[in-house]
C-alpha cells in the first residue's frame, strides 16, 4: 500500500491495482473454486491472465524465448530467505531453465524434429507447451499425474504406450520427484525410439553422491533428508553416471556459454544450469 500513497504516476497505480486484483483472485477466491472449473476453463483463465500481464509488463528491456516477447521487467519470486528477483516471464511464466531450453531447441531444432516427429513433454508448463506445438510437422502430447495442462495422466514408472512410442521426450525436473527414478529412466528407455532424443532437466547440487529418501518416508522425513518434501532424491555429481547406469549415452550442455553475458542479462538466464540431452546407449 505504500507504493500506491507514494508513487504519483497514475499509470503506475492502475497497473499496480490491476496486480493486486489479479493475485489475490488467483491466490485466494479462484484456488478455493478452482476445482470446480473444467480444466479448458482453467486454461482459458489463466491464458487470459497472463495476456493482460504482458500487456502491462510491455517493454524492451527483456526478451522471453519461449513467448516470443519483450517486456521492462520479469517477476520477482521465491519468498523469505530466498527472495529472486526478476526471474518469471509476465507473458508465459516461463522461468530461466525454460527460456534456456526454448533458445536451445530454436538454435537445435534440425538435429531433434522432423516430418512426424512424435513429442512427449512430462510435466508440462504453459511457456514451454507453446515451444513444442509451434514446432511444424509434428504430433504433441502433455503428460502428468493431475495437472490441467495435460492430453493424458500417468504415472513415469509406468507409461500406458508401446515400445518406441516418440521420438522427443522432455522430462524436465521431474525424475527427484518419484520414488524410483531407475524405473522411469527405464519407461522412458522403452518408449522412445531408437533414434530418438531425451531431455532431462534437473537441479544438480554441489555434492559428490546423490541423497536419497525412501519411498516410505513422510513429506516431513523427506524434508530433512532432501531439503524439499516433495522430492525423493537432491542430485548429486553423479547424475550423468546414473543416467549412464540405465542404459543412455548422456551429454551435458552449457547452453548459457554460448551466449554474451549482455544476452544472458536480457534473457534472464542461469549459467549454473544444463541440459541434458540423452539417446539410448544399444
Ligand atoms: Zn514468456
Amino acid at each position: 500500500m505504500n507504493f500506491w500513497l507514494r508513487n504519483k504516476n497514475i499509470a503506475a497505480k492502475v497497473r499496480f491495482f490491476i496486480h493486486l486484483i489479479a493475485k489475490d483472485f488467483h491466490l485466494g477466491i479462484y484456488k478455493f473454486i478452482k476445482p470446480f472449473f473444467p480444466a479448458g476453463w482453467q486454461r482459458n483463465i489463466h491464458y487470459f491472465k497472463l495476456g493482460i500481464m504482458a500487456k502491462l509488463n510491455r517493454g524492451n528491456t527483456h526478451y522471453c524465448a519461449c513467448c516470443d516477447k519483450q517486456f521492462k521487467g520479469f517477476e520477482d519470486m521465491g519468498e523469505g530467505s530466498h527472495p529472486r528477483k526478476n526471474v518469471r516471464c509476465p507473458g508465459c511464466h516461463s522461468m530461466e531453465r525454460h527460456r534456456m531450453l526454448a533458445g536451445y531447441l530454436e538454435k537445435e531444432k534440425e538435429k531433434f524434429f522432423f516430418n512426424g516427429c512424435r513429442i512427449l513433454y512430462l510435466a508440462p508448463v504453459v511457456g514451454v507447451i507453446q515451444v513444442l506445438k509451434n514446432i511444424p510437422d509434428t504430433t504433441y502430447k502433455g503428460a502428468d499425474l493431475d495437472s490441467i495442462w495435460a492430453d493424458e495422466h500417468f504415472d513415469l514408472m509406468d507409461i500406458p504406450h508401446p515400445d518406441s512410442s516418440f521420438d522427443f521426450i522432455l522430462c524436465s525436473h521431474i525424475l527427484a520427484h518419484v520414488h524410483d527414478d531407475k524405473k522411469a529412466l527405464r519407461e522412458l528407455l522403452r518408449t522412445l525410439s531408437p533414434k530418438g532424443h531425451l531431455i532431462l532437466l534437473d537441479r544438480i547440487h554441489d555434492i559428490p553422491t546423490t541423497m536419497e529418501a525412501s519411498k516410505n518416508t513422510d513429506a516431513k522425513e523427506r524434508e530433512k533428508i532432501v531439503g524439499q518434501s516433495d522430492r525423493f532424491r537432491k542430485y548429486g555429481l553423479d547424475f550423468k553416471q546414473r543416467i549412464q547406469n540405465e542404459g543412455w549415452n548422456i551429454e551435458e550442455i552449457d547452453y548459457a556459454s554460448t551466449l554474451s553475458p549482455a544476452s544472458i542479462h536480457r534473457q534472464r538466464l542461469r549459467t549454473d544450469e544444463f541440459i541434458y540431452v540423452c539417446k539410448r546407449s544399444f
